[in-house]
């Protein structure tokens, strides 16, 4: 946490000099003790500090000051430092004035001048009221804060950034927090929503997450025009073919229209991810991985999506939407899949207000204490419903299937089943929802005898299959009726739509229709759709891409 203020008012020059003198020999080291000369000036320096959220301690005021006296200046202080303690210094002539303060304005304690010997008249009393604050504002945050609606589907976007980019911050709802109405006042209450205060106090209001990302400091555009490599993509497969590319001399890209971590940053708990034992959050992992990969000498650029792959000779172009490019000797298209919409009335106008697909592990605090629907019956739903059961009241798991042991594992299946606030509905689907606003309610139907049966349901998470993330890749390389990227012996074999091998070599493992173009991860025809298994093709796609490279 930064240091905290001890602030000394005071217009004359000698007293001010001598108490903040005394302050900073026994307080520097924990407090960054400020000076101001008169009551206005002490304002400026604490709405400043309110408007950056950083802490003022203590407020040490003399009384007799020109136009603004001390006790004036305490009072008026509550405003801008209110959980500050204040002191007033009063000469004895002063002294009924500062015991009517201690009612009228809260004052602390009044110190009566001049305080030598500071051992005994100043620090005991000071080291007293210290005290007293650290005990109360041991738990301060100094993060990035986010204040908005609960149900705007923005200000969960701006968490999602942030919470995937690592960025510790502090969630403020307008409708439950004061402090939320406090930060919206002081920055400006007609700003849009959300409103994020930055550690220093700037304010941004309604950003888009890549105004966001430049604010934060991450890297949204690329520093080169070319690269050996660049990779698209950064979930596990792109961070594996970033690390890799990067370690062994390639100048490597890696390009999230997101924020590195994929799919896998989702998951509450990997366990089946060689080297971890008692497993690792998702989180963690690619925490790891790309602070891996960029400690290697990997560029990462989020926040910015790809939206085209051309080609001009070797050399192959990757366009993003506002029109800029970079070139890349190579690539790896590593972009994943992502969940199928639930096709129900009154679903689709309450994403992001309600209806979630996938779950951030940041998502459960939110739902503490009410009830949560999931769709699905695979692991990543099974996952979902553990983790998200340590806040809610009930998690209510709806399988269409007769049974989840057909696509959940064993482990997961009697987790599940021990957990007292789970319960798993058979055969059961949703026929539609509804809310104003956001989502309130669902209708549940039996799917063997048709019955329906309404629910209050503030919380619905889907997980109901996966599609590619190639659409972008319009005919550019050669890809399955569903979507999936075709590559190695599949691009000559199957012999689908779309571009042929041009070349008389075969491909390589996991290089697409397009030579020098290669996939890994999810996104891949036939993949394994496991964390290990993208980290695995990522790297090894590396090593394909040197033998590309030799080639032209
Ligand atoms: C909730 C959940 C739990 C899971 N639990 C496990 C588990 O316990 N064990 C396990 O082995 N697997 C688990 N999985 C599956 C695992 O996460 C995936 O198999 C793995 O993440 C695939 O990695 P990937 O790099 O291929 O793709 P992804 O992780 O999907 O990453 C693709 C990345 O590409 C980016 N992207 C997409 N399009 C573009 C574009 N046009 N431009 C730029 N970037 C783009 C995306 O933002 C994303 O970051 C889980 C999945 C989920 C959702």
């Amino acid at each position: 946490m930064a240091r905290a203020i001890i602030l000394t008012v005071d217009d004359d020059a000698a007293v001010s000099q001598a108490i903040t003198r005394d302050l900073r020999a026994r307080y520097g080291d924990r407090y960054r003790v400020v000076q101001a000369t008169s009551g206005d000036e002490a304002l400026e320096v604490l709405e400043a500090m309110a408007r950056r959220d950083h802490p003022v301690a203590l407020v040490v005021a003399d009384h007799r000051m020109p136009e603004m006296t001390g006790i004036e200046l305490l009072g008026r202080s509550k405003g801008p430092a209110p959980g500050a303690k204040r002191v007033l210094l009063t000469a004895y002539a002063d002294t009924d004035v500062a015991i009517r303060a201690i009612n009228e304005i809260g004052l602390d304690h009044y110190l009566m001048k001049p305080w030598a010997p500071p051992d005994e008249r100043l620090y005991p009393v000071v080291d007293e009221l210290l005290g007293r604050w650290e005990d109360a504002n041991s738990f301060r945050f100094d993060g990035v804060r986010v204040v908005g609606n609960r149900w705007s589907e923005r200000s969960y976007e701006t968490r999602m950034f942030l919470a995937r980019n690592h960025v510790t911050y502090q969630w403020l709802e307008l409708e439950r927090d004061p402090e939320a109405a406090r930060l919206q006042a002081l920055f400006g209450a007609s700003g849009e929503l959300p409103l994020v205060v930055l550690p220093d106090g700037t304010a941004l209001h309604g950003v888009d997450v890549r105004e966001l990302a430049s604010a934060l400091g991450l890297r949204t555009t690329a520093e080169s025009t070319l690269y050996d490599l660049v990779v698209i993509g950064a979930g596990p497969a792109g961070l594996a073919a970033a690390v890799y590319g990067a370690s062994e001399g390639l100048k490597t890209a890696v390009i999230d229209r997101d924020a590195p971590g994929g799919q896998a940053a989702q998951s509450a708990r990997i366990e089946n991810y060689l080297g971890f034992p008692r497993g690792l959050s998702g989180a963690s992992l690619s925490m790891r991985a790309a602070s891996q990969a960029r400690r290697l000498g990997a560029e990462m650029i989020v926040a910015r999506g790809v939206e085209a792959l051309d080609v001009r000779g070797s050399v192959h172009t990757v366009c993003f939407g506002d029109g800029t490019q970079i070139d890349a000797r190579a690539v790896v298209v590593a972009t994943g899949v992502s969940y199928r919409l639930l096709d129900a009335p009154g679903l689709a106008e309450h994403t992001g207000r309600g209806v979630f697909y996938g779950a951030s592990a940041n998502d459960a605090r939110a739902t503490e204490g009410e009830d949560v629907y999931i769709v699905g019956a695979a692991n990543s739903a099974g996952q979902a419903a553990l983790h998200l059961a340590r806040h809610a009241r009930r998690v209510t798991l709806l399988v269409r299937g007769d049974a989840l042991e057909r696509s959940m594992s064993q482990y997961l299946v009697e987790r599940v089943r021990k957990r007292s606030n789970v319960d798993v509905r058979l055969r059961t689907g949703i026929a539609r929802g509804g809310g104003e606003g956001h989502l309130e309610r669902l209708v549940l139907v039996d799917l063997d005898s048709g019955a329906e049966e309404e629910v209050a349901a503030n919380w619905l998470y889907v997980f109901i299959g996966a599609q590619p993330r190639t659409d972008w890749l319009g005919d550019a390389i050669a890809r399955d009726e569903r979507g999936f990227i075709l590559t190695g012996p599949d691009v000559a074999l199957r012999g689908r739509p779309g571009p042929a091998w041009p070349l008389r070599r075969a491909p390589l493992p996991l290089e697409t229709s397009r030579p020098g173009v290669f996939a890994a991860g999810d996104v891949r025809l036939d993949s394994m759709k496991r964390v290990a298994s993208a980290v695995g093709e990522g790297s090894s796609s590396v090593s394909n891409v040197h033998a590309y490279l030799e080639t032209v």
